[in-house]
């Protein structure tokens, strides 16, 4: 029987002699292979976690098959934002689940949190590197950072050579930072053989694809889920943290913090700002720090002055 519209309803014939019409949930009718491949494609596309959370409440059915391993696995980025004033045993629980189920950026994100904002380095680092076996340009980029700053360790623990190869992963799966710090790696000959002239040009290539992704329709600054928690996790800290000397990364929308002292790299103009990385410091040198760093005039009369190092 069709609708209007060309629907199908599913009519019992004992309802139908009698001429009732009962409408019939259609996906009652669907195997369960077929619900879940739907709900795979809503957990991809998904824009908040509310999309797959509102799927458990509607009804017993749905609950057992939303949390199928094939439905978890694909699910997006934005079905993963925890604020950090939320974050609880439930909400770490949340986060396992996708990670048990083989999602990459659920990896990632837990391994961040973990890392930076619950120190425990060791399971952050090691659900890192989950991601990063998994090519994910964002893990194998703070995995660099961590070796080149020697994160949770000391300072001896520093490993450029190792940070500068991760680096070339992360640039190699499309990661823009990553593009960006090797450039200045090679420029300053930073956990490499120097290469100003190679530099030079991998900062164009850089600036280029920067170009492209802003111009591209609807573009907006992405911030990941992973850095917005850590962001928003240390700026209710920031006392904790000063208290031990620990300083925050001066580009807002990194989120890093130092794990021991005198980590991050400063300024050498004004001394004011830290930076975990020089992706850091480009960033929020053209964003906001070339207005801030000393007084105009100071700026004019030192002819030399090209930026900071
Ligand atoms: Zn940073
Ligand atoms: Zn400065």
């Amino acid at each position: 029987m069709k609708t209007r519209r060309g629907v199908c309803y599913s009519v019992a014939p004992e309802e139908l002699r009698r001429g009732k019409r009962r409408k019939v949930d259609q996906f009652e009718a669907l195997p369960d292979d077929l619900v879940v491949s739907i709900f795979a494609k809503l957990s991809a596309s998904a824009d908040s976690p509310s999309d797959l959370i509102s799927l458990l409440l509607v009804c017993k059915r749905f609950n057992g098959l939303v949390i199928d391993p094939s439905v978890l696995s694909v699910a997006s980025e934005k079905c993963l934002i925890i604020r950090a004033k939320k974050w609880c045993e439930p909400a770490h629980r949340f986060l396992r689940r996708f990670v048990d189920a083989g999602n990459v950026e659920a990896c990632y994100i837990l391994g961040m949190i973990k890392f930076y904002a619950l120190g425990n380095r060791p399971t952050g680092a090691a659900l890192m590197a989950r991601a990063a076996m998994r090519r994910h340009a964002a893990a194998l980029y703070t995995l660099a950072v961590i070796q080149f700053n020697g994160s949770g360790g000391s300072r001896h623990d520093r490993d450029l050579r190792a940070g500068f190869a991760l680096c070339c992963r992360a640039a190699a799966c499309g990661g823009l930072d990553a593009l960006r710090e090797l450039a200045y790696c090679l420029q300053d000959g930073y956990g490499v053989k120097r290469s100003i002239v190679s530099g030079r040009r991998l900062l164009i290539v850089t600036a280029s694809l920067e170009l492209e992704y802003h111009l591209a329709p609807a573009a907006e600054e992405h911030v990941h889920v992973a850095n917005q928690f850590l962001s928003e996790w240390f700026f209710t800290r920031r006392n904790t943290l000063e208290e031990k000397g620990l300083r925050l990364c001066s580009h807002e929308q990194c989120g890093r913090a130092e794990t021991r002292l005198h980590e991050f790299r400063r300024c050498s103009v004004c001394g004011l700002v830290n930076y975990c990385s020089r992706s850091c410091q480009a960033l929020h040198w053209r964003k906001v720090h070339k207005t801030e760093c000393m007084p105009v005039e100071q700026y004019l009369d030192n002819a030399a002055f090209a930026g900071p190092d």
